[in-house]
């Protein structure tokens, strides 16, 4: 089977989809491997490195994508770039389905079977296949130096000839996969470090990680299965405003990085909550991709409100290209090592990790939340 890896084309993304360990690994698995020409220069892999490890590298991004069984990416590719593909071949990526419906529908059309990593199930065995997971991690970390180098206090404790400095104060907001980072990452940076989640269970990780929980009583549960969370009752989201409130005016940063069911960001930063922070003090809005947790947020940009500085970074993985590439590619790689049975990769449909991951087959769309999303949105 021929395995292709396009340049990524989305603004701003220094990912590549494979990095030239992955294709050693793809190549002895019986593969054959291309590359377009450049695709991994943004994150510092030159086109030699691939070519060392048997990989072909194309000028022409059709014709190598015109050829391949098994295209491989970062993103969704640009509706542009679907035709470009041969029907009936596979598509493997993030390729975020639930924002990404234009992408979807021109998947479907050109018969592409498309499976995407953000949708594969959180469970042990998909573990090292879980993009999200890797990617998040990054973003936690990222997120936490950002506000350090922003920030106009140290971070630790100092004891210096001129007298003691205390510790910065962070507050992280949702303590899953990118929170659960960012508390690690500031208590490594010497901070003192506050945490919430609406859902309770994840209290004990928020401590084995080093940070203080502080938790209102939901009246109902917030859980959405699956260790997603969904939306508060309004009298619940009042409870929380009041506490994120008087919270967000203790700390000098605050990283939020609250998902609704893994894909949209709560608003739950409002204006009158910046209004009450300390002038000097940061907001890194880790959901800026999902919309934002905070009111002011402006995906992209930084923007300062009363001296709060409120920064919303898009795509933080990518501003780690190296690590993020070589973990990605790993995610993809395991995803296809799994399922290669006599040198191809084989398509089983009784699989609950190519099941869950499965966006669109035989020219249907197939992933439930994706299929509801677009008959909300007008239908296919
Ligand atoms: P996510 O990005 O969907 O959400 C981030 C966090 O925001 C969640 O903890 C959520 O509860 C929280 N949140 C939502 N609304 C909030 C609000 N109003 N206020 C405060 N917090 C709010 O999470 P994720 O990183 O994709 O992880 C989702 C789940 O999957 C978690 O339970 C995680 O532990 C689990 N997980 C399991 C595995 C595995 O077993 N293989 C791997 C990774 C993640």
């Amino acid at each position: 089977m021929i395995i292709a890896v396009p340049k990524e084309t989305a603004a701003g993304e220094r990912r590549v989809a494979v990095v030239p360990e992955s294709c050693k690994r793809l190549i002895q698995a019986g593969y054959e491997v291309g590359i377009e020409a450049g695709a991994g220069a943004a994150a510092f892999i030159p086109d030699d490195a691939y070519e060392k490890v048997g990989v072909t590298i194309h000028k022409d991004a059709a014709a190598m994508l015109g050829k391949a069984d098994f295209v491989l990416c970062v993103n969704a590719p640009a509706v542009a770039d679907v035709p470009k593909m041969r029907s009936g071949a596979y598509l493997l990526g993030s390729l975020m389905p639930l924002r990404k419906l234009d992408a979807v529908k021109a998947l479907a059309a050109h018969k592409i079977t498309a499976f995407s990593t953000d949708a594969i199930p959180r469970t042990t065995r998909a573990q090292s296949m879980d993009t999200l997971s890797s990617m998040a991690n990054i973003a936690g970390y990222r997120g936490v130096l950002l506000a350090a180098a922003e920030l106009p206090k140290y971070f630790p404790m100092l004891m210096t000839a001129a007298g003691m400095v205390p510790p910065a104060k962070v507050f992280v907001i949702g303590a899953a996969v990118a929170g659960l980072q960012a508390i690690a990452t500031a208590r490594r940076l010497g901070a003192n470090v506050f945490a919430t989640d609406v859902r309770p269970e994840v209290k004990e990780e928020i401590e084995s990680v080093g940070a203080k929980y502080v938790g209102i009583e939901l009246k109902q549960d917030a859980s959405a299965g699956g260790g997603y969370a969904k939306e508060l009752s309004g009298e619940d989201k009042a409870r929380q405003r009041e506490m994120l409130a008087e919270q967000c005016a203790q700390v000098d940063v605050v990283i939020s990085t609250a998902l609704i069911g893994g894909v949209f960001a709560p608003r739950i930063i409002t204006r009158e909550i910046v209004a009450k922070m300390r002038p000097g003090s940061i907001i890194v809005d880790l959901a800026a991709d999902g919309g934002g947790n905070c009111e002011l947020s402006r995906p992209g940009e930084t923007v300062v409100e009363n001296g709060v500085t409120i920064m919303a970074p898009l795509n933080v993985p990518s501003a780690m290209p190296t690590h993020a590439s070589t973990l990605f590619s790993r995610n993809l790689t395991t995803f296809l090592q799994t399922f290669t049975k006599d040198k191809a990769f084989q398509l089983d449909l009784n699989d609950d990790i190519q099941q869950g991951a499965l966006i669109t087959h035989e020219g249907q769309v197939v992933h439930a939340r994706t299929k509801d999303m677009l008959a909300k949105a007008g239908g296919q």
